[in-house]
């Protein structure tokens, strides 16, 4: 990551990172929500919500808070780079001993960062929630999700708590383990997972969406999954070795058995039908296995470029610091 902020340890007890994409309706309902639990929980506190290239009034309605109180903080995206670059950027930018991410649409309940804190205060690294049903979401949206997970776990080398998501808490130790991790394909789930540190679940009601729609199409959510089985799994990679050695075997016993059959009854007339099919079918599956060398290598060339994960177009509440506030200045790590 060419950037990256230097944050003084401590300068507030908790942060809260809401990445925000058209949430305007939301803004201030999950404000008004959230602010007192803060107040009852944490010595001091700031909220950062992140601006995902919203083409609504959220980053207006994100001012106007900030000018009421100096604690919420916003970041604009010059553009929508996507949830999970929202988090890291939000994550970068928290300068708490602890960071809680939540949804902006109200579907996470303030009132359970309540129980993250307690637990974190416990001494736990990580207090993820884990949703009690996904009731909110359609039926077959939640049966891929089940067969996503379940492919997942076949599939990859990092297993994940089932249920848990994005909102949680993290400790500073478990901030900085995630900022450190540049990647672009970025697959929250499991970077969380693969950090590790003591964590510990907290069940909560998914809730439904408060106002708007989910920005997950399928098409998002598939995308989403493909980055999730790529970046933690070379399995796909590794099968066409395996299927190929099934088909080689296969086709030496095939060749076996037309010689025997051509050394005991002789030559006869084959039709071109099964010459057709195989020919197709062996096409198909190197072209299938080239797609997935391209999948790889189209992710490796992404990470080669180390473009930034996303351009900051302005930020609220970072300058005019509270004076017990120091923020977070944008430095140039060295190459
Ligand atoms: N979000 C975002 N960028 C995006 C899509 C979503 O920051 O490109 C935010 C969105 O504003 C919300 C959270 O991510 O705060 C979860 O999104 P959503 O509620 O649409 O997803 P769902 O709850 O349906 O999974
Ligand atoms: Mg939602």
């Amino acid at each position: 990551m060419p950037f990256t902020t230097s944050v003084p340890l401590g300068s507030c007890e908790i942060s809260v990172v809401v990445p925000a994409f058209n949430e305007g309706r939301n803004i201030e309902s999950l404000a008004e929500r959230l602010i007192p639990v803060l107040d009852e929980v944490a010595t001091s506190w700031e909220i950062v919500f992140v601006d995902d290239g919203s083409r609504d009034d959220t980053l207006a309605r994100i001012r106007a808070l900030s000018a009421r109180d100096r604690r919420v903080r916003g970041l604009a995206f010059s553009r929508n780079f996507g949830k999970e670059i929202a988090i890291a950027a939000g994550l970068d930018h928290a300068g708490g001993r602890a960071v809680v991410i939540m949804d902006a649409d109200l579907q996470h309940p303030p009132e359970v960062v309540r129980d993250f804190v307690a637990r974190w205060r416990d001494g736990h690294m990580v207090v993820y929630g884990v949703r009690n049903d996904r009731g909110s979401d359609g039926v077959l949206r939640r049966k891929l999700t089940e067969s996503f997970y379940r492919l997942f776990a076949a599939a990859g080398e990092t297993p994940l708590p089932p249920g848990a998501g994005d909102f949680r808490l993290l400790d500073r130790k478990a901030v900085d383990a995630l900022r450190s991790m540049g990647e672009r394909a970025r697959f929250s789930k499991g970077l969380y997972a693969w950090i590790g540190f003591r964590s510990v679940g907290v069940p909560f009601d998914v809730a439904e969406r408060a106002e708007g729609v989910s920005k997950f199409t399928f098409r998002r959510l598939f995308s989403f999954a493909f980055d999730g089985i790529t970046s933690f799994s070379t399995a796909p990679l590794r099968i066409w070795t395996w299927i190929g050695a099934v088909i080689s075997v296969f086709a030496i016993l095939s060749a076996a058995f037309f010689l025997v059959r051509t050394a005991i009854l002789g030559v006869d007339v084959p039709g071109y039908a099964s010459l057709i099919v195989s020919v197709m079918f062996f096409s198909g599956i190197q072209l299938i296995s080239l797609g997935v060398l391209g999948e790889y290598i189209g992710r490796i060339f992404a990470e080669v470029k180390r473009r930034p994960l996303y351009i900051v177009d302005e930020s609220v509440g970072f300058t005019e610091a509270a004076p017990e506030i120091a923020r977070p200045v944008l430095v140039r790590r060295p190459a």
